[in-house]
C-alpha cells in the first residue's frame, strides 16, 4: 500500500494542487490527512472540497479545523491566527463547516504499520518540538510509524533498543527513510500549505508499507498566486509574506 500523507494544508489550494499532481505522477493508492485543512489561507472551501473528493482512508481534525467550524473557540490563538479563523468561519459554506465539525479526533490506527494524529498521540493539540515530548509520543504510539503534524516542521524521531535519535529534514527535493524492523518512528512530513522550517516549498510524504519506507518530498508551487489571494481576501498581510520565506 502506498499512502499519500497530507498535513497542515491551511487553505492553500496552489500548494495542495501541486502536491497532488506530483503524488499522482509518483503513484499512490490511498490518502491520509493529519488535520488543519483550513485556517490562514484564502481557499478554505476549495481545499475542503478537494480533500473530501479524494476520499481519505483516514483523516483527523486539527486545531484550526475545530475553530474554523465553531467546534472550539480561538482562545489559544494569537491575533493573526484569530483574525484568519474568524474570516474562515465567515466564508466557509455550511456544508463544509459541518463536514469539518464531524472530523474525528486523533490518533487513528490506519493499519498494522501506520498511526496518524494531528499534534501528538497523547493530545491532539500538543506540539511535539522537544525530545521529551517525542519520547513520550513514541512510547505510547500504537504502530511502528506514527505520523503527526501541527508544528509545520519536518522531522523524524526514532526509538529502538539502541536508543533514541532525531533526524532533521534533509533539504533535498526528495529523500527516503528506510524503516528498520524493531524501530519505532515518529514523523512529521512537514506542512503542505504553510511550511515553517525556512523552506517555502510544500512538504508531503508517501508511505510505502510493502517496501517499508517513507518518501519525503519538497515541492515548488506558485507561491505568488497563493499570496495574492491572501491579500485580495483581506487576510492579515503577514500570512502572505510568510509563505515566501517558509516561516
Ligand atoms: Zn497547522
Amino acid at each position: 500500500m502506498r499512502y499519500l500523507v497530507l498535513t497542515d494544508i491551511h487553505a492553500n489550494l496552489e500548494a495542495l494542487d501541486a502536491v497532488v499532481a506530483d503524488a499522482r505522477a509518483r503513484g499512490y493508492d490511498q490518502t491520509l490527512v493529519l488535520g488543519d485543512l483550513v485556517g490562514y489561507g484564502a481557499d478554505p472551501n476549495a481545499v475542503v472540497e478537494r480533500v473530501r473528493s479524494m476520499k481519505p482512508t483516514a483523516i483527523v481534525r486539527g486545531n484550526h479545523d475545530k475553530v474554523a467550524c465553531g467546534v472550539e473557540q480561538a482562545d489559544g490563538f494569537n491575533a493573526v491566527a484569530k483574525s484568519a479563523a474568524r474570516w474562515t468561519l465567515d466564508v466557509l459554506l455550511p456544508e463544509y463547516r459541518q463536514w469539518l465539525a464531524a472530523l474525528p479526533e486523533g490518533p487513528i490506527d490506519v493499519d498494522d504499520t501506520v498511526q496518524i494524529c494531528h499534534g501528538s498521540p497523547f493530545d491532539e493539540d500538543a506540539y511535539i518540538f522537544d525530545e521529551l515530548d517525542a519520547l513520550r509520543a513514541l512510547k505510547i504510539a500504537s504502530r511502528p510509524l506514527c505520523l503527526f503534524g501541527h508544528t509545520h516542521y519536518p522531522v523524524t524521531f526514532e526509538l529502538s533498543a539502541d536508543g533514541f535519535d532525531s533526524i532533521g529534514a534533509s533539504g533535498a527535493a526528495e529523500s527516503v527513510l528506510k524503516m528498520r524492523p524493531g524501530v519505532k518512528y515518529l514523523m512529521n512530513p512537514g506542512s503542505v500549505g504553510q511550511p515553517r522550517d525556512g523552506d517555502p516549498r510544500a512538504a508531503y510524504a508517501i508511505v510505502d508499507t510493502a517496501r517499508q519506507c517513507v518518501e519525503l518530498m519538497r515541492l515548488k508551487y506558485p507561491v505568488e498566486e497563493a499570496q495574492a489571494k491572501v491579500i485580495r481576501a483581506g487576510l492579515p498581510e503577514v500570512l502572505a509574506q510568510r509563505l515566501a520565506v517558509g516561516r
